[in-house]
């Protein structure tokens, strides 16, 4: 049996004792015990909890034994046999131990004690081997699988956008520059300016920031269509909700206007939201303590009012209240609490009106429509009134803004009088309004950042500790 077929620590904690001999590899968490028996805690990442391996110390080489340590690697052979201890109902008896990688205890960083996520983060090459880290990738992995699931089930398309591109418009935030000029004497221009006609693509490239743009063109087509790629903001923004580098799921139907917009989106959290509880409940119970555990060291009023597991179950069973812009302008303006940056009809709400609104205010998550227009996209469907979009934000508990949608505007004009009013070169968009003059129909979509929904699955409080490798300003290690 090759190693394809191989069970995992997983599959065996939840097999009965065997008489046959069972063989499992894996990491050290720790060894433990007295002269005369050892007990080691195996882990293979498979799940949160780790195997017992019980060494009877009489039948092992003394100095293989020593070389059992704290993240080594082994290979144990034995038979799983019905545990005598608490906290497992099977262990593996070892006859056989091999060494497959030493680890100088002296050295290796990460030691039994808990180690503080700053520090897990100038380590981010071992903290997969933390419990944390184990659990946030399994469940990144398991939120992955059901965003493709449920778009499956639901008959969407997932499309490939391009992460190079070519336009400059999409006008969500700074880009990051995709160039093959040499970084001194790059060609200039008669102007003096750098000549991107010089440069690999002809043209000015960046990273993109979204794949709506060419969603839009494949469900212009296809209907139902979903991306879920990586994106790119150079905005120096170093708050624990952003990254430089983020996953954005963004599906994009046509023939669905807002109210569809707003259904869709709920259903999807919640659906993954249940996914999480259903399939993750060991690394959920897990994170709920952990969380808790660091909290006691947080003053009260910066705790999360409720376990993480009540909390996920909360937005479960509440309908997400919606409601204007204007109206939660107007609750702002009247809940006399003095905000850092005030409120008027007008602004762009901020992280702290968001969770005014979805914490005091509403308790429970709050979808925000019909925005004004000078603070949102050119391609947000215009409404009658001349004044604002037919925009939707989805506004989570300890979030903010999760999720960023509306309506597209399907009218040629329209849309081309947006463009030239905000400035916006129209020859790099000229693809993107022609679908507005070969068979235009109204469509919506939306944008989830994957790692905010991470955030919120895992109760995690930055964002940097919910992606394997973050990228933010001044941090590019690993
Ligand atoms: P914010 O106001 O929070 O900066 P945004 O309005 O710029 O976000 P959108 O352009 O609407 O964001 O992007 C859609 C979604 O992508 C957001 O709702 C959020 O979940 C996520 N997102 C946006 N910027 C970032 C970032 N820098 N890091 C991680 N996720 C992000
Ligand atoms: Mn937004």
């Amino acid at each position: 049996m090759g190693a394809l077929n191989e069970k995992r620590i997983a599959d065996y904690l939840a097999a009965q004792p065997q008489e046959q001999i069972i063989s499992l590899k894996g990491w050290v968490r720790s060894k433990r015990g007295n002269k005369d028996i050892a007990f080691i805690a195996l882990s293979d990442g498979s799940t949160i909890k780790t195997i017992q391996v019980v060494a009877e110390l009489n039948q092992f080489d003394e100095n293989l034994m020593k070389r059992v340590t704290t993240g080594s690697s082994i290979l144990v052979k034995g038979k799983l046999v019905a545990s005598q201890g608490a906290g497992q109902t099977v262990e593996l008896l070892a006859e056989k131990i091999e060494i497959l990688g030493d680890c100088d205890p002296e050295k290796f960083p990460l030691q039994k004690k808990k180690h503080s996520l700053e520090f897990l983060r100038e380590i981010a090459h071992l903290r997969p081997r933390t419990n944390t880290f184990g659990a946030i990738l399994r469940l990144r992995h398991a939120m992955a699988f059901a965003i493709h699931k449920y778009f499956n089930d639901n008959n969407f398309y997932y499309i490939h956008a391009p992460i190079i591109t070519g336009s400059d418009a999409e006008g969500a935030g700074e880009m990051f520059r995709v160039t093959t000029l040499p970084a001194e004497n790059a060609p200039k221009n008669e102007s003096g300016e750098v000549d991107f006609d010089k440069d690999f693509f002809g043209k000015e490239a960046n990273l993109t920031v979204s794949g709506q743009l060419e969603s839009e063109l494949a469900a212009l087509a296809l209907s139902k269509v979903y991306t879920f790629g990586p994106t790119f903001r150079a905005e120096n923004s170093n708050t624990t909700r952003h990254l430089a580098e983020f996953w954005m799921i963004e599906p994009e139907m046509a023939f669905f206007e807002l109210e569809d917009n707003m259904d869709l989106a709920e259903d999807f959290l919640k659906y993954l939201i249940r996914y999480a509880l259903d399939n993750c409940r060991d690394d959920l119970d897990f994170l709920e303590k952990r969380q808790q555990e660091e909290e006691l060291q947080m003053k009260k009023e910066d705790r999360s009012s409720m376990p993480l597991i009540a909390k996920l179950e909360h937005v479960l069973a509440e309908s997400f209240e919606r409601l204007t812009y204007t109206e939660a302008v107007g609750i702002l303006e009247k809940s006399g609490k003095k905000f850092e940056f005030p409120v008027s009809w007008g602004v762009d709400l901020q992280s702290e009106h968001e969770r005014y609104l979805v914490e005091k205010h509403f308790k429970k998550p709050v979808i925000l429509t019909n925005y004004p227009m000078q603070i949102k996209a050119f391609y947000m469907k215009q409404n009658d009134d001349g004044k604002t979009v037919r925009a939707m934000d989805i506004l989570f508990p300890g979030i903010g803004e999760i999720i960023g949608g509306s309506q597209r505007e399907e009218d040629y004009e329209k849309l081309s009088k947006r463009i030239d009013e905000m400035g916006i070169h129209r020859d790099s968009l000229w693809w993107y309004l022609e679908t507005r003059q070969y068979g235009t129909v109204p469509h919506a979509g939306f944008g989830l950042g994957f790692e905010r929904l991470m955030l919120f699955v895992s109760g995690m409080g930055n964002i940097r500790d919910v992606i394997p490798f973050p990228r933010t300003p001044r941090n590019l290690e690993f």
